[in-house]
């Protein structure tokens, strides 16, 4: 019990630290130097104020210089990566596994978020994820190395081949090359098995919610929606229940 109780606490500090990478990023701050600040009258936000989740409650959700709402979404992605961090030591327990588990599962945090914010998928995340992931495959024997880059190949391929598709049929951009890369890296660490359930995921859901708002929008179905977060929830859901749905599929769907 006291172990998950260090598990869920790290998983909120680096929650936190996605929070950081999230806002900074994309402005292009650093985000290893220099204290948080209010974004709306730029107070300096000292250490009590910066506990993860606790201060947000402490404060009613308000800057406490200027009383402008802070964002809800800081507290929720600290309890969704210290959630995913349970998770994943829950599954997996003390391994090698978990410890590559985490640094991937805060990143897919990271990417997904800045993601919807920005529409964009930085290399600076995607590419250093592949690289670590194929190094970490290679080095951790409870992954096979081979499974790996297969799963680059094949991941980023599959996706790269419908951009190009896409691009010749529509004459526009419909699949981002951020998209390549995060599928790319999810093989990495997941390996080749991962993508097809994914993939099939993350476009099921991802046609599920870019029907339901191309309805709720006027100008139909133009309306762009990041595909990353998608991808990152299909990955997810792979980490957790991949072998049960691989094994279903096996007993189920295939004749004996
Ligand atoms: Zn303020």
């Amino acid at each position: 019990m006291f172990e998950l109780g260090v598990v869920f606490l790290l998983g909120l500090l680096w929650g936190s630290f996605a929070n950081v990478v999230i806002y900074r990023w994309p402005r292009q701050e650093s985000f290893v130097f220099g204290r948080s600040h209010c974004p709306h009258c730029k107070a300096l936000v000292s250490w009590w104020q910066n506990i993860p989740v606790l201060s947000f409650l402490i404060l009613g959700g308000k800057c406490r210089s200027c009383g402008q709402k802070i964002s809800r979404r800081y507290p929720l992605v600290e309890l969704l990566t210290g959630m995913i961090f349970l998770a994943i030591y829950w599954k997996y327990g003390m391994s090698w596994s978990t410890l590559e588990y985490f640094i991937f599962g805060f990143g897919l945090v990271t990417v997904s978020f800045i993601d919807l914010d920005h529409m964009l998928l930085p290399d600076i995340f995607t590419l250093p994820g592949i690289g670590i992931g194929l190094i970490g495959a290679y080095l951790n024997p409870e992954r096979s190395f081979q499974n790996a880059w297969l799963g680059v190949l094949v991941g980023g391929g599959i996706l790269w081949s419908v951009a190009v598709i896409y691009y010749a049929l529509r004459k526009r951009e419909g699949m981002g090359g951020g998209d390549i890369k995060l599928l790319a890296w999810i093989g990495a660490i997941l390996g080749l098995s991962s993508i097809p359930v994914v993939l099939l995921f993350a476009s099921l859901w991802g046609s599920f919610f870019g029907i339901l708002m191309s309805l709720r929008s006027k100008d139909g179905a133009q309306t762009a929606i990041p595909f990353g977060p998608y991808l990152a929830l299909g990955a997810l859901f792979y980490l957790f229940f991949g072998e049960e749905v691989i094994t279903w599929y096996f007993s189920h769907l295939l004749p004996p």
